[in-house]
């Protein structure tokens, strides 16, 4: 048994071993497979980074052919921008100096005196000046401005002259005049800017808007403020000579109309970005530039914090020689997602993923708060985000600082999970395997006890059979000895001992007939011949046959017959050998009450024939085996028998198309009721007649 359950258990685990093995080797080859393929993807996406860096390396040096054009420089910057989705905020630093694609601080040509070369002029406007602010003769002083006027060279020198005679009417509170003054400006010079580089436009409509408050005019008030931040944030001008100031002045004017108002406020914006770079870019790129950090080969990072989000910036310096800090840099805020949707985007059609992937930047803390992701295929590459852990995930840190490339199974399963299937079956192969060779084995088994039972069973019977078989052959030949050798005279004596040899050979045949109908019955050719008869009659014979048996034994038979006779179709002789077999029974497992009732009766369309006793009874769970062949109840071995006797009552009673119960309790006896249908159906009749 242990042997066999060893030889069967043995190799079904180590299949088993041997299978997780394989899902545990292909869950590291998935794991080798994908780092691959994100390694892959890594190096061509920082492949491509380089590539169209190198493109703007290109742009700075045809910058540099600008660069004393802020505003062509301005618009180059734009350009580079407007190209590279994934690129923002392009700037350009030089010395001291700033430039952005909307602003510049520090850019703006050198201002120059407008009287220069005009002494004679520049005299007369000292003259005009200290009679404004030292004598305070406004008078006097107008009359000065005004004859200045008559002298100016140019626009540049006669629009500032007029932005004089219009602030000394102001003062003389004419501001009907001052204002008529001032409104010559946008004709006379409209792009010239003052000494500290305000543009005249800007100081003139400040004006207006102030003599218009004087005037109680507070609608025209409000159209000149509206203009005056109309001109503001279409002609920004350096931001070193005051823009954001003056921004913010015009921008504070209430009830200025919405549109204006977002775009004062988009410039706000850039002022402060310029302002950022200045105060925290510049002096960082120029002393990573000045200690040699910066090279020529890869463009360099920069990541930092601006308004609690993460901003990465990337530059190029000019490579041409010369002093560090001279030289060129360009700049620009990289956008990493939307990098992801248009070089990842690129990148991933030259890399067959497959359908079940797809590969997503995965940012590790970065706080990418300032983008405005306006971009339809920055949107587009982040819904939905990334779920799951990733399969596989490779750095990007040389490139974009904070942020990796990760694959990832497109329902969000990681590694583990995607082996589970095969894990599951595996497991269940191995186990159903397993289970088949444990039934088998058990099968197996169960037919070897079996074929075991039946040997012992078998050889008890022969030795059952022959035991059952001496006592009648020595009774008859004892007696038959005796009546031979003439000594018995007595009649009466004589024909006792004929009746016992009689008797006797009568039970011998009763038993050889017992064992030929086993015989029978195994080779399926025991046959029922049925003829008509009266079943209380035959119930009546057979007990007449066996009666000198009870009464030898010492039996009491309690006999309930009815008055009638119940004609059936019956194998006379089976139906009495198995009452016989049942009378016998009754005998044998019978100890202290010798007492055996026997009835006929009619019941639910049977004839049912009982013959019960009080004897040693049946255990319950012997109960339906009883009718097995060569069964035999554990303590009844003991008394003679071959356990053939109920599997013929049985076998006969079946063949009428009856059926035989029991009913028995240990130690209060039993009864074997035979149950004959009276009308037998016609498949019955059928096998009765074979
Ligand atoms: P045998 O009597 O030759 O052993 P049977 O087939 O007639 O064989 O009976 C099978 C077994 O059923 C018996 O060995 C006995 O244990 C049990 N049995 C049959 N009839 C009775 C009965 N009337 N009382 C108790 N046990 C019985």
């Amino acid at each position: 048994m242990l042997v066999a359950l060893g030889l069967t258990l043995v190799p079904g685990l180590a299949l088993g071993y041997l299978g997780f093995l394989a899902v545990a080797e292909r869950e590291g080859s998935l794991r080798t497979n994908y780092t691959a393929t994100i390694t892959l993807v890594r190096d061509r996406l920082a492949g491509e980074l380089a590539r169209q860096e190198s493109a703007i390396r290109s742009d700075l040096s045809d910058l540099q052919h600008v660069l004393d054009n802020p505003e062509v420089a301005q618009s180059r910057l734009q350009a580079i921008a407007a190209a590279r989705p994934w690129l923002r905020e392009p700037f350009l630093l030089k010395g001291e100096r700033v430039l952005a694609a909307g602003l510049a601080s520090g850019w703006s040509r050198p201002l120059v005196d407008p009287f220069t070369g005009a002494s004679g002029l520049r005299l007369m406007m000292q003259t005009a000046e200290h009679a404004e602010f030292v004598r305070r003769d406004l008078e006097l002083a107008l009359g000065h401005y005004r004859a200045a006027l008559a002298l100016a060279p140019s626009v540049v020198t006669r629009g500032l002259v007029t932005l004089r005679i219009g602030r000394t009417l102001f003062k003389l509170r004419r501001f009907e005049e001052s204002i008529a003054t001032y409104s010559s400006i946008p004709t006379l010079a409209p792009d010239a800017a003052d000494p500290n580089g305000i543009p005249y436009q800007v100081a003139a409509l400040l004006q207006i808007a102030d003599a218009l408050a004087s005037l109680n005019r507070t609608a025209e008030r409000a159209r000149c403020h509206q203009q005056l931040l109309h001109y503001i944030v279409n002609h920004p001008w350096d931001i070193e000579h005051g823009y954001g100031y003056y921004l913010g002045l015009a921008l504070s004017v209430p009830s200025i109309d919405v549109d204006l108002a977002r775009e004062a406020r988009a410039r706000q914006r850039a002022v402060a970005t310029v302002e950022w770079i200045t105060r925290e870019i510049r002096p960082r790129i120029q002393t990573a530039v000045s200690i040699g950090a910066s090279s020529d080969k890869a463009p360099d990072r920069l990541a930092l914090k601006r308004d609690n989000g993460d901003v990465l910036l990337g530059y190029l310096v000019e490579s041409s020689s010369g002093d560090n800090s001279s030289r060129a840099i360009l700049g620009y805020e990289l956008q990493p997602r939307s990098m992801a949707g248009h070089l990842l985007t690129d990148v991933l059609k030259a890399v067959d993923l497959g359908e079940a992937l797809r590969v997503e930047l995965i940012p590790h803390g970065f706080n990418q708060t300032l983008a405005e992701p306006h971009d339809p295929v920055y949107i587009a590459a982040f819904s939905p985000a990334p779920s799951g852990p990733a399969l596989a995930q490779a750095d990007l840190q040389a490139w974009l600082p904070g942020w990796a490339v990760g694959v990832f199974d497109r329902d969000g399963r990681s590694i583990e999970q995607l082996v589970a299937r095969e894990r599951t079956i595996y497991g269940s192969l191995i186990l159903g395997m397993l289970g088949t060779l444990l039934a088998g084995v058990a099968l197996t088994m169960r037919a070897a006890s079996r074929e075991a039972e039946l040997s012992r069973l078998k050889s008890e019977f022969v030795s059952n059979v022959s035991h059952e078989l001496k006592t009648p052959l020595a009774l008859i030949r004892m007696f038959g000895e005796t009546l031979e050798s003439g000594l018995v005279t007595d009649d009466r004596k004589r024909a006792e001992f004929c009746g016992i040899i009689r008797r006797e050979s009568e039970r011998l045949t009763h038993l050889i007939n017992n064992v030929l109908d086993v015989a029978r019955i195994d080779a399926g050719t025991k046959q029922y011949t049925l003829s008509s008869c009266d079943v209380v009659q035959l119930v009546r014979d057979a007990l007449d046959a066996y009666r000198p048996f009870f009464d030898r034994l010492g039996f009491q038979v309690e006999v309930a017959l009815p008055e009638c006779s119940i004609e059936l179709a019956v194998d006379r002789e089976a139906i009495v050998q198995a009452l016989v077999n049942l009378f016998d029974n009754a005998t044998k497992y019978s100890t202290d009450v010798k007492l055996v009732a026997v009835s006929v009766a009619i019941a639910d369309g049977s004839v049912r024939v009982s013959v019960a006793d009080r004897g040693v009874g049946i255990p319950s769970d012997a109960i339906p085996r009883v009718f097995e062949k060569h069964f035999r109840v554990g303590e009844s071995v003991s008394t003679p028998g071959s356990g053939l006797g109920l599997s013929i009552v049985k076998h006969a009673i079946d063949a009428h198309g009856g059926r035989v119960e029991v009913s028995s309790a240990p130690g209060r006896g039993s009864t074997f009721t035979i149950l004959l249908p009276i009308a037998l159906d016609a498949s019955t009749s059928a096998r009765l007649q074979l």
